[in-house]
């Protein structure tokens, strides 16, 4: 039997996959689109927030099928105070994001790509020009492979950015109506929170994720101190990634995208936008590499989504890491010390996409100085309770 051959092969069909795909056949390359999982968007692993310009940048026009929500402000807590912040201009909205990556799989079909699904990636070989991809239905051949499949390609390169994370979906009628929550404890969920994402009329997607926690204990915690009647109608267990890019993100004729090249925000490791722009930039440069039949071309993939996202996560990394010393006195100080007017500037300037605009004008602020004192305090604290605790 001949062996069948695609231009491109793309592993996993999610949303860094599928636009890659959409690209590659929307430009006349043969695609193939190969996913482990019986269906395409199942199992879901995400919150499914988005924004409505990141998600027209991807090139998806909202279906009202998918829509499940639209946020009209954040509430930022700590475990003594909280403070809110109005987030109507950066049109967040929530969707079903099995729904989403079902939409993008349509749009690649209808550009010429084959979906195939029940179909594991097993290996990967050379032979001259092209590659041999062994999967679980047989060999496929193609001339350019794109990893997109998601962190289990990440796990080889060290685990201090990878963290356990637990989201249930739940029925409640506390869960307010269009309100994100976000639950900061430094002993509970070091590194990381406790999200609620409000999908719809008492119903929400209740998360967690910590250093070295329980999450699945952690979260049972959380939904029972609210001490209120509630209903788990799912309940997801997956990994997150907060580490940052991993290039090189093109090895010969490989390109990496999305999760499985470390494309999710450090900050909350939100990867909708980020790792679908990677797509779609890794799309262009393949169709690019084939029109010209010039290998450089795909290059042009790493250096476009560096500089569409590289200061961005370069500013988030600098957060994170001031996040995961800090301890609960001092999250307790810095939201404290915000002022009214500090959380309205950065409201009206923050963009959910692209924070260190947000970022540099919170370092403009009284707060900076007040951070720098609260930070040498936070450093001295921590010195004492390592020295008492030898
Ligand atoms: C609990 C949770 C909540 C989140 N909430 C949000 C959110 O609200 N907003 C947001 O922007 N981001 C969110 N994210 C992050 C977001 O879901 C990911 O960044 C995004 O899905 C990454 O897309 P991807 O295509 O790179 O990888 P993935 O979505 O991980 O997809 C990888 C695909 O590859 C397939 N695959 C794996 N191995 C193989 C193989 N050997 N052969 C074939 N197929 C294979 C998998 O089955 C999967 O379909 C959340 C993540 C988690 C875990």
């Amino acid at each position: 039997m001949a062996i069948e051959y695609y231009d491109v092969l793309v592993a996993g069909g999610s949303i860094a996959g599928l636009t890659t795909a959409r690209e590659c056949s929307s430009n006349g390359a043969s695609t193939i689109v190969i996913e482990e999982d019986h269906e395409i968007g199942t199992p879901e692993h995400c919150g499914g927030m988005v924004s409505l310009g990141g998600l027209q940048k991807l090139g998806v026009i909202l279906d009202s099928n998918n829509f499940q929500n639209s946020i009209s402000k954040a509430r930022i807590c700590s475990r003594s105070t909280s403070f809110e912040m109005p987030a109507e201009k950066q049109n967040v909205i929530v969707l079903d994001r099995r729904g989403l990556d079902k939409q993008i799989a349509k749009q690649a079909e209808n550009a010429g790509a084959e979906i195939r699904t029940r179909c594991k990636f097993k290996s990967l070989s050379k032979n001259q020009s092209r590659y041999i991809v062994k999967t679980s239905e047989g060999e496929i051949e193609c001339k350019y492979f794109v990893d997109a499949k998601g962190l289990g390609s990440l796990k080889d390169t060290g685990k201090n950015g990878i963290l356990a994370s637990a989201q249930f979906e739940i029925y409640a009628t506390w869960i307010d109506g269009r309100t994100v929550e976000i639950f900061f404890d430094s002993e509970r969920y070091p590194g990381f929170f406790v999200w609620i994402i409000p999908s719809g009329e008492g119903r929400g997607k209740i998360g967690v994720a910590g250093r070295g926690i329980n999450t699945s204990l952690a979260l049972n915690e959380f939904i029972n101190s609210k001490g209120k009647k509630y209903s788990i109608i799912r309940k997801i267990f997956a990994p997150i990634w907060i580490g940052g890019p991993r290039p090189p993100f093109v090895v010969d004729r490989t390109l990496v995208v999305g999760d499985a090249a470390g494309q999710t925000k450090p900050t909350t490791a939100g990867g909708i936008f980020s790792c679908g722009m990677a797509g779609i930039l890794a799309g262009k440069a393949i169709s690019k590499t084939i029109e010209k039949d010039d290998n450089r071309s795909l290059y042009e993939y790493e250096k476009n989504w560096k500089s569409m996202f590289q200061k961005e996560f370069n500013s988030m990394l600098f957060a994170r890491k001031v996040l995961e010393r800090l301890d609960n006195k001092s999250i307790d100080e810095i939201f404290s010390s915000l002022s009214k007017k500090t959380i309205k500037d950065v409201s009206n300037f923050s963009d959910f996409d692209f924070h260190s605009s947000a970022l540099d004008l919170f370092l403009k602020t009284k707060l900076a100085t007040d951070l720098t004192k609260i930070l040498i305090e936070n450093e001295f604290r921590r010195v004492f309770s390592s020295k008492n605790d030898n």
